[in-house]
């Protein structure tokens, strides 16, 4: 499958973060690193579509004729735009995806229409599967009696279609220094003529550990795809997630360090782990006698729902549906929540997910 613009030139390399040249058209592109791994999943899943949705919603009854196409076009790109500040690279995938089907020439007005409603609802789609992905393979606390591989294995086994993605790698001439990519080699140009090929080369090699530095890289073309390579490098890397002991959300062990408190906003100016940091009688969550009471429940559902003692066998073998687990979890973890926040006392929160 051919690629077209926009897409994204993204280099691995020894460090946790992802090198990506976003290639808006044959003219324009940026450079980001992004970082750590793990975090554009982990946000992705944390997303909040609700205000997006709303936007696209009230087209609803709204007949797309020649007339309208522009405002209705306008609609969908502005709705998009509300990731914008919010993740990472939703915002350029989604836009993209966006901007290749308002222009397919084979498409008519209203064919455009409903496959950009298609591709917000699998967006949405793709978040439930990822939060299923990150809970079940990278999880610290649920599934603790299993290796990383084996949990990596056995969610294949319940998804077949998840290792069925391909992603097109190239190879490039690329900065790299000691396995690593040298972003001050860098060139950001606005006119590629002004270039000085042969010094930029020479710059590149003068101590690169390889004959020729040429990278392999990945040309993601849709968020999907940066999705499953992000989710693939934290797979390989063995990145761990865990969820804030101050604002229950996901986020990302970068590192050995213990933590219990993510980095974002949660009061104020002030971030979750300056907040938990500080708290009088602050406690880790390893010590919280309800939380570990509440971990053991929780990991005993969970491996209850995907019979893990049988996980070989056929998924139809479970006793729980998968409604009755999605709303015990919704409910169970409302009540952490809850706890966390000091709204519920521990017996309440023990309560409440044993009587469930
Ligand atoms: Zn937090």
């Amino acid at each position: 499958m051919e690629i077209t613009y926009p897409f994204a030139k993204v280099f691995t390399d020894s460090t946790n973060k992802m090198n990506v040249f976003f290639l808006h058209d044959t003219e324009h592109s940026t450079f980001q690193q992004i970082g750590d791994i793990g975090t554009g999943i982990v946000d992705f899943c944390e997303l909040d579509f609700s205000a997006m949705v709303e936007k696209v919603k009230a087209l609803e009854t709204v007949e797309v004729t020649n007339a309208n196409f522009e405002d209705i076009k306008k609609v969908y790109c502005n709705a998009v735009n509300l990731l914008k500040e919010k993740h990472s690279y939703a915002h350029f995938f989604l836009n993209s995806d966006l901007f290749r089907n308002f222009y397919n020439a084979d498409r008519s007005e209203g064919e455009k229409v409903s496959y950009a409603n298609f591709l917000i609802q699998y967006y949405i789609n793709l978040q439930t599967v990822y939060v299923e992905a990150l809970e079940f393979c990278l999880y610290t606390q649920v599934l603790t009696e299993y290796t990383l591989p084996e949990r990596y294995v056995m969610f294949c086994n319940l998804h077949p279609n998840f290792i069925q993605h391909i992603l097109r790698s190239m190879y490039a001439i690329a900065p790299i220094t000691h396995g690593k990519f040298d972003t001050s080699k860098l060139i950001r140009f606005n006119d590629p003529a002004e270039v000085d090929t042969k010094k930029v080369l020479q710059n590149i090699h003068r101590d690169s550990d390889y004959s020729v530095s040429m990278w392999q890289y990945f040309a993601i073309q849709s968020l999907e795809e940066m999705l499953y390579l992000e989710f693939m490098e934290m797979i390989k890397r063995g990145i761990r997630i865990k969820r804030c002991g101050l604002c229950d959300r996901y986020f990302v062990l970068a590192d050995k360090r213990k933590r219990d408190y993510c980095d974002r906003i949660y009061k104020g100016k002030r971030t979750c782990k300056q907040i938990g940091a500080k708290q009088k009688f602050n406690q880790s969550v390893e010590q919280d006698s309800f939380l570990q009471e509440f971990q053991r429940i929780y990991n005993r559902m969970y491996s209850r729902y995907y019979r893990m003692d049988a996980w070989d066998s056929e998924r139809q073998t479970n006793k729980m549906t998968e409604e009755q687990f999605k709303a015990w979890t919704d409910m169970a973890s409302k009540a952490r929540l809850e706890y966390r926040q000091g709204i519920i006392s521990g017996n309440d929160l023990l309560e409440q997910i044993s009587g469930g």
